[in-house]
């Protein structure tokens, strides 16, 4: 029933809906000395669940906007909070609209203890909407926030790792163990930082063409790059990238895969 009180204690937590929900007041105080909201802040929360971060947000930023799933815990938010300044939607954050939220010149800080089932999607959605937003701090599986932080050659350097580098600034800013939620889950979480980057000087100039060259490559990555990659660029081609053609996915950096990305631009364009 829309905006009437449930009794929160009785909420069994969906595991379908990834709800781990956080307990431990020491690491929610420390997530927001690192996310430190600001009162003149655009914030948007994803996942608001019982309200343990929410509650803090409320009263502190002009702001606040937040997109929950679940009815029942969308509805008890709607109660709790009947009274104060907040939008909450009822709704799928995958497929959310969040660049209509930017009513004003003001660019979006995006907070969220993500479901870790959804929360890969959910990161390259939240990118396709990387021009009304300032930055995203995530408490996310930790093996997924030293996959957005690695650099080439690191064991977790990957496709995301990539695609998060070529847009944002990624920092990993808090490890947090299991035993802050509950339920517990089963891995180990942190949270990040994700700055987007205002200005990106080296710009590829397809990203579609950008994303699959990274897709594919990161498709075999211990493979030899000019195996990989033979359908698109000839071994000449790589030389003249000076790219050493026997690398492998995981040895390139983000300015090498701009480079090879551009120059297939400008060879199907006859540039
Ligand atoms: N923020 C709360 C906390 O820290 O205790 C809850 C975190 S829990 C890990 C994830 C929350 O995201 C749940 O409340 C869940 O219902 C919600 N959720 C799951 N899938 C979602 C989706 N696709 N869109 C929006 N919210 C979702």
């Amino acid at each position: 029933m829309e905006n009437q009180s449930i009794n929160i204690d009785n909420h069994i937590a969906r595991k379908r809906f990834g709800q781990n929900f956080l307990e431990n007041q020491a690491i929610i105080n420390n997530i927001l000395q690192i996310i430190a909201p600001n009162i003149t802040d655009h914030f948007i929360e994803i996942g608001p669940g019982k309200g343990a971060l929410t509650e803090y947000f409320i009263d502190k930023v002009s702001s606040l906007k937040v997109i929950e799933l679940d009815k029942d815990l969308a509805n008890h938010l709607k109660h709790k909070y009947r009274n104060k300044q907040i939008i909450i939607y009822q709704d799928d954050a995958l497929k959310f609209d969040f660049t209509k939220l930017a009513t004003t010149k003001q660019k979006l800080r995006i907070v969220g203890n993500l479901p870790y089932n959804i929360s890969t999607p959910l990161l390259f959605h939240l990118l396709e909407h990387r021009h009304i937003i300032k930055d995203m701090h995530f408490m996310l599986q930790k093996e997924v926030v030293l996959r957005l932080c690695a650099q080439p050659k690191q064991k977790n350097y990957g496709r995301l790792s990539v695609m998060c580098n070529y847009f944002c600034d990624a920092l990993m800013m808090l490890d947090v163990p299991p035993e802050a939620f509950n339920p517990q889950p089963k891995v180990d979480s942190a949270i990040v930082r994700l700055t987007i980057k205002e200005n990106i000087p080296n710009k590829a100039k397809d990203l579609k063409l950008f994303a699959h060259i990274v897709k594919t490559a990161f498709s075999q990555r211990r493979k030899i790059i000019s195996n990989t990659l033979k359908t698109i660029f000839t071994l000449e081609d790589f030389n003249k990238l000076n790219i050493n053609y026997k690398s492998r996915a995981e040895e390139l950096r983000v300015s090498d895969y701009i480079a090879l990305a551009n120059y297939q631009y400008n060879k199907r364009n006859n540039k």
